[in-house]
């Protein structure tokens, strides 16, 4: 009888536990293939053969409760199994919660979808909304009949006295020295950084001392605006602000660094602006503009322009690296790159928007020296042209020009805190011409600025000409 232990069923199993073991000297087969012998029935036993029935006994007693483990186990696995059948229709259901589920966020995630579309849709309408408004506006102004005569003479409301020029930093014919030019600038209680001027003795020799308006490190330069010595300035070109972090914490918009962090920007010299507090000249190189001599300058009416600069540094300070001309229409009138005097020590970019290329002769073939777009500036703008401009007195200054017929929309459109607070000119067309200027990382342009300088002036215009009308009207 050869027997596979794995076989065993539950009958065999007693029959042979009641038979005992059979067939001495047979082999049994176990899985693990273990072989034993087993005397036959009625054979008499020695002691040594009874030790090793005994033995043999015991194996396969130990054998057969392999088996039943065995046995045992293959039923849990038979009752597991089964109770995994009975679980099937339990997954079933959580599959179809699941579906559900999706199902359901499907739906949410549509209805987020038709809410934002609403939400753009009805933004869209309100920007449209303000669009007509604008477009009523305009037409309203064209219904006015408003020519850019029309224009001038409202503007003329708004021009800037001499004293209040003074005051604010444009340059001014000096009263001390008849011929010469003055720039007075105000002390700056802003905290923000200024220069302080020394006149020092260097081996016999006349120099600056200035100190940078970046770093606050003092430099010296010759009064051409050459450096005597040059050092890297290591600076923050963003401004402090209140951290949102609180305690009165401050931080740099460039970097986030505290007031006191190092500097995350660099040049290879220092920068001063041109210009220091207090009483700057007198100065003998500034230009003036004339009166029109044209046969027809009775009979035609003043023009009106929105002037712009971009400027670089160099040793002279801040210089003009293009200015921009914009007329009554928004239309372009005149827009030129401009070599400065000096060796640029920063274009500025960020800030100006002007490149290296933009000032290389070789790159830029529309390139002018600062003196011939003096000359073409004194043919356009005559001593009754309204100029507008956004602080416009740093234009003037580094145009070296002295103009009297200024309206200064940073005065016009004034800070809540009042002088020597101002409003950017960003902010102001973002208010009011609902525009947004000066966005991207290109730096300004001076075309841009200036538009925006003449539609605020438009807009001012406008509301002083429907409050008239209102007023009428009642
Ligand atoms: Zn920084
Ligand atoms: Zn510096």
């Amino acid at each position: 009888m050869h027997r596979q232990f794995g076989s065993y069923s539950h009958h065999t199993r007693r029959t042979h536990q009641q038979d005992g073991p059979v067939h001495r000297g047979r082999a049994l087969t176990n899985v693990n293939h273990h072989q034993y012998y087993a005397p036959n029935p009625g054979q008499k036993l020695h002691f040594q053969d009874l030790h090793m029935h005994l033995h043999n006994l015991s194996r396969h007693a130990l054998q057969n409760k392999w088996v039943a483990n065995k046995r045992s186990e293959s039923t849990k696995i038979n009752k597991s199994q089964n109770v995994k059948a009975k679980q099937l229709p339990e997954l079933k259901v959580t599959k179809i919660l699941l579906h559900l589920q999706r199902e359901q966020k499907l739906k949410l995630a549509e209805e987020r979808l038709e809410k934002e579309k609403e939400q753009t849709r009805l933004h869209e309408e309100r920007e449209r909304a303000v669009q007509h408004q604008n477009q009523v506006d305009v037409e309203q102004q064209n219904k006015l009949n408003l020519s850019e005569a029309e224009f001038v003479q409202h503007l003329s409301r708004y021009i800037m006295e001499v004293n209040l020029q003074r005051l604010h930093g444009y340059p001014t014919e000096s009263a001390r020295e008849e011929g010469t030019t003055e720039i007075y600038k105000h002390f700056d209680y802003l905290g923000a950084r200024s220069s302080k001027l020394y006149n020092k003795h260097l081996d016999g020799e006349q120099f600056m001392e200035k100190q940078c308006i970046r770093c606050e490190r003092t430099f010296h330069l010759t009064y051409s605006g050459e450096y005597i010595s040059t050092e890297t300035c290591t600076f923050h070109w963003g401004k402090l602000y209140d951290s949102k972090k609180g305690d009165n914490l401050k931080e740099y918009t460039c970097c986030a660094g505290g007031k006191d962090s190092a500097g995350c920007a660099h040049n290879a010299f220092h920068v001063w602006t041109g210009i220091e507090m207090g009483v700057n000249g007198p100065y003998d190189d500034f230009v003036y503009t004339q009166p029109r001599t044209d046969a027809q300058s009775t009979n035609v009416a003043s023009k009106v322009y929105s002037l712009d600069c971009e400027m670089v540094f160099t040793g002279r300070g801040l210089e003009v690296a293009r200015v921009t001309v914009v007329g009554w229409n928004d239309q372009l009138i005149y827009d030129h790159f401009v070599q400065p005097i000096g060796a640029v020590v920063d274009y500025n970019t960020r800030f100006s928007g002007i490149t290296a290329d933009d000032l290389n002769r070789k790159e830029n073939k529309y390139l002018k020296s600062f003196r011939e777009v003096q000359k073409d500036l004194l043919q356009l703008i005559k001593a009754d042209t309204i100029l507008i401009g956004h602080g416009l007195e740093n234009d003037l200054r580094v145009l070296r020009m002295v103009h009297k017929r200024i309206v200064d929309t940073s005065y016009e459109f004034p800070h809540h805190l009042g002088f020597p607070y101002r409003c950017s000119l960003k902010s102001l067309s973002k208010k009011y011409l609902k525009r947004d200027i000066q966005v991207g990382d290109v730096g300004h342009s001076s075309m841009e600025d200036s538009i925006a300088c003449m539609e605020l002036m438009k807009w001012k215009v406008r509301e002083f000409v429907k409050s008239q009308k209102n007023d009428g009207d009642v």
